[in-house]
């Protein structure tokens, strides 16, 4: 070939791909110049996905937010991904989040063409996309997973084929556009649901008919399907199977994952592992997303801040956030068999407007950019109906709320190179106490320093209490507090729980076993066990049940014996209902060191209605043993004598 027909024929390729594909602006090398401390991932493999959803964009910038680049200048928030390291964006697709008038629903109001839009930008910058189905005309998650309105009323036959030509039009439409389509999910965290079907015979038809029109239209495109809670034990490993079982055409088994919620690294590593394994398939995370600030900006409350009751493994800030990322890329990439990918979950959802919960809310109802608008209350009565209003994840973005990006968004880049900065403090890891009401409040004399490599150290830290702060919590009830103080120049909190503490073991027989509730059953009742049923608890699922249809048999004593326990004065209380009884001889009692020193009388008179016998004023020395408990006797009538214990509470009165 001559030099001229060669250079032609480059460019012409070139061509050819830039029309394709765009102009990647995606950095095959580091970038350098950031402060973020990032431990580098080994060897993680080629095509590797960095995901971002950015579902929302659409809506978000026609509520007139504005997305910059480093430089501080304003930029397409596309391009400034793909510049930070972002190869695949991912974007949700409902069928038709409208109202009978044309109001969107909001959740940026997601249907094809927000997709072919969004597709489209992503594919000028050289990004693929993940279409994300839900097959619904609104959020489709665990909780729920509702049938879109046009196809209520169809069989799974009819709705089958509608999944099937739903699917083809919009591939052709995102196709026609120019979007680069990788993968496509049929069905959006169906665990064990989708579009208002509930039996994997129904369901399995519907992600056939995803599938067979993505191979039809997109064949080079993954087909994943995608699951949540891969902490509950044996779920992943059933959805498996059924798959399986059923023959579903699937290259991707993908799973959210929300360190809040969802587990240890090691048991998401473990469940994907084994289904890679087992059915050779490819696995990843489809879902993450981390705080990087505790501060809610939009005037709608944030699903996560401070003080929660999740797990926080990491602080709320910039660094702990691309730590979080870094962590979890590390465990798909190098410890999860075939694993192809993580994807952050709405990095570019951020707050609009700004001045107050009256202005933001306008917005969001005009443009759909908070998570559901009430034009979403018909389809969505339970949820949409009753929580509409803004963005729950605004501090779990990858912009702040100025739309300027955090140092964060580079961990897509820098996870390949590292970045080891220098090690310093980034954040105190927060204090939790549990107090009783009548016990002491001691404060930690030293807090862990969580430094920006994720280690941790101790330092000294100083408490902002005063006595009367003290002396107020002492009296103020049962009630969490927020102690304020300052370790290594940075800000500390110790949560502290003040309680009425409950010395007894399993009060509520929770754990579904007796541990150390000893039963003596005098009569020889033909029921007598923990019952799983939370309807006929006082509270939570289990309660001690008893039935016996034999006269005089119920007669029995339920009982714990508690050593060790602090000397002071304490109160028994502890709950029954039944019905049948007859005649009856139902106490409660104490004793200490074997011999009984006060009893409290009760009965059993209906369903549902309880009755708390209470003991107060026990007397105990440290050392003594005290035996708290309940003696039923009923001679019983009509069907037999039955009943419930629940929820017994032993309290410190001084
Ligand atoms: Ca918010």
């Amino acid at each position: 070939m001559k030099k001229t027909a060669l250079i032609l024929a480059v460019i012409i390729a070139c061509s050819l791909i830039l029309t394709a594909c765009g102009e990647s602006v995606i950095p095959n090398k580091k970038i350098e110049g950031s402060d973020l401390y990032v431990k580098k991932v080994e060897s993680i493999p080629d095509g590797f996905i960095f995901g971002m959803d950015a579902s929302s964009v659409i809506a978000e910038e026609e509520s007139g937010v504005k997305y910059y680049n480093f430089d501080g200048e304003e930029q397409d928030v596309f391009k400034t991904l793909a510049q930070s390291g972002v190869n695949h964006i991912r974007v949700r697709v409902w069928n038709d989040p409208y109202d009978a008038d044309g109001n969107g629903y909001g959740g940026g109001n997601n249907d094809i063409e927000k997709a072919v839009e969004i597709g489209k930008r992503a594919a000028k910058y050289g990004m693929k996309l993940i279409v994300d189905f839900h097959y619904s005309d609104f959020w489709a998650d665990p909780a729920k997973q509702m049938v879109p309105k046009a196809w209520a009323k169809m069989d799974i036959e009819q709705k089958t084929e509608a999944v099937y030509e739903f699917t083809k039009d919009c591939l052709k439409k995102l196709k026609a556009a120019g979007a680069d389509v990788g993968m496509v999910q049929v069905g959006n965290e169906t665990n064990g649901s989708l579009c208002g079907e509930k039996t994997w015979f129904n369901i399995q038809y519907l992600m056939q008919a995803g599938a067979k029109a993505t191979r039809e239209i997109c064949p080079k495109a993954l087909v994943a399907v995608h699951f949540a809670n891969p902490e509950k034990s044996g779920a992943y490993a059933d959805y498996a199977w059924r798959l399986d079982y059923y023959k579903v055409d699937y290259d991707v088994f993908a799973s959210s994952y929300y360190p809040y919620w969802h587990g240890t690294l090691d048991n998401l590593s473990t469940v994907l592992s084994e289904i890679a394994e087992k059915y050779n398939k490819k696995v990843m995370v489809m879902e993450t997303s981390y705080a990087y600030t505790s501060d809610d900006t939009d005037f709608y409350g944030n699903t996560i801040s401070d003080g929660g009751t999740y797990e926080k493994n990491y602080p709320y800030t910039v660094q702990g956030q691309a730590n979080s990322v870094r962590n979890i890329i590390d465990t798909i990439a190098t410890k999860t068999k075939n694993g192809i990918g993580v994807v952050y979950w709405e990095g570019t959802w951020i707050t609009v407007g700004g001045n107050s919960w009256e202005e933001n809310s306008a917005i969001w109802e005009k443009h759909g950019s908070g998570w559901a608008s009430y034009f979403a209350s018909d389809y969505d009565p339970n949820d949409a109906g009753k929580y509409y209003g803004g963005c729950a994840v605004d501090n779990q973005a990858f912009f702040d709320r100025y739309g300027k990006p955090l140092q964060s968004l580079r961990v897509f880049n820098l996870v390949k190179y590292g970045n080891e900065v220098e090690i310093k403090a980034d954040a105190i890891e927060d204090e939790n106490l549990i107090v009783d009401l009548n016990g002491k409040i001691v404060l930690p004399e030293k807090v862990n320093a969580v430094m920006n490599d994720d280690s941790k150290r101790a330092v000294p830290v100083k408490w902002e209490i005063t006595d009367e702060m003290l002396s107020e919590m002492y009296s103020g009830g049962v009630k969490k507090y927020d102690i304020k103080g300052s370790a290594d120049g940075l800000e500390a909190h110790c949560y502290v729980s003040m309680v009425e503490y409950n010395f007894m073991d399993n009060y509520s027989f929770e754990t579904g076993e007796m541990g150390t509730w000893e039963l003596n059953d005098i009569g020889g009742a033909d029921e007598l066990y923990i019952e799983k049923k939370a309807t006929d608890s006082l509270t939570g699922q289990y309660h001690m049940h008893f039935w016996s249809a034999k006269s005089n048999s119920v007669e029995f004593t339920l009982e714990q014996n508690l050593t060790d326990l602090p000397g002071g004065k304490y109160k028994f209380s502890i709950s029954i209902m039944g019905g049948d009884g007859g005649e009856q001889d139902i106490y409660s009692y104490v004793k200490i060191d074997g011999e009984e020193v006060q009893t409290c009388h009760t009965e059993i008179n209906g369903y549902n209605s309880w009755n708390t016998p209470v003991i107060r004023d026990i007397v105990i020395d440290e050392g003594q043993t005290l035996t708290v408990g309940i003696y039923v006797k009923c001679a019983g009538e009509g069907n037999g004598a039955w009943g419930k214990i629940d929820d017994a509470l032993l309290n410190s009165m001084s």
